[in-house]
């Protein structure tokens, strides 16, 4: 239960000073680090996810595409980055873009719960210990400063940062701008806007020789982040690696 203002009588205060300013720090101790599971509400101690919760979640599948983490039978690169390889070299992904994970992406996103990233970010360092992957920076997928205006936080940053200091790698956040393309977007209906990332990046800084992993909640078609990498490479990057935390089992 969240301790809010109305329901901390002044009388107890009055009474109890002590007990009262212990119940109120502790309670202030609970907003600031939820013991709650996020997904079955018993107690995590401290964890944003219980152990047994966290064993159910739905792993991405261990045979994939190597470069954009379809999955395919036996672990090969699958058809379409045959046939038309994306500016990305790799991409590893932690879950099924599933539930309850899907909810939690929509928590951290919308409802600005942010033990969530902490907890994507663990799984993140978790997956890139196992693929011993070498970086030099690491990139979150750049926001629309509308839309950072809106939400008041990127989450692809709130995650990549304890990734970051947890693996001492540089955190990157000025290198590349997120635009709209007005000229060519105004052409498109409202459908294609969406799905057209075409020009949706700007290269500010150069990146040259850099391997560069580029850190995003959620992918589907990988169309924003082939768009990115190819700005990333436009700034010299060496080689460009995402990683994940959801992966959509089929692309839209
Ligand atoms: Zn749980
Ligand atoms: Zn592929």
């Amino acid at each position: 239960m969240h301790w809010s203002p109305n329901v901390l009588p002044a009388v107890e205060i009055l009474s109890n000073p002590v007990d009262a300013l212990k119940g109120l720090l502790l309670h202030v101790t609970d907003i600031l680090m939820p013991q709650d599971c996020f997904v079955c509400g018993s107690v995590a101690g401290g964890a944003a996810v219980c152990a047994p919760c966290r064993s159910e979640l739905i792993r991405h599948a261990d045979r994939a595409c190597p470069v954009c983490a379809l999955p395919t039978v036996d672990g090969r690169t699958c058809g379409h980055c045959l046939r038309q390889p994306p500016a990305f070299d790799a991409t590893w992904a932690v879950f099924d873009y599933a539930f309850p994970v899907d909810a939690m992406l929509h928590a951290l996103k919308y409802r600005h719960h942010l033990a969530l990233a902490d907890f994507f970010a663990h799984e993140l360092s978790e997956l890139a210990a196992e693929a011993r992957l070498r970086a030099d920076v690491i990139l979150p997928m750049p926001l629309h400063p509308r839309r950072l205006a809106e939400r008041g936080f990127n989450q692809a940053v709130e995650i990549a940062r304890p990734l970051a200091r947890a693996n001492a790698w540089p955190l990157e956040l000025a290198a590349i701008r997120r635009v709209r393309n007005t000229v060519a977007q105004a052409a498109l209906d409202r459908e294609a806007r969406l799905h057209n990332p075409r020009g949706a990046f700007e290269g500010v800084q150069p990146l040259t020789g850099l391997r560069v992993v580029v850190v995003d909640d959620v992918m589907t078609t990988g169309a924003t982040l082939n768009e990115l990498a190819r700005t990333l490479k436009r700034q010299g990057a060496a080689w460009v690696g995402n990683l994940v935390i959801a992966r959509t089992p089929v692309p839209d």
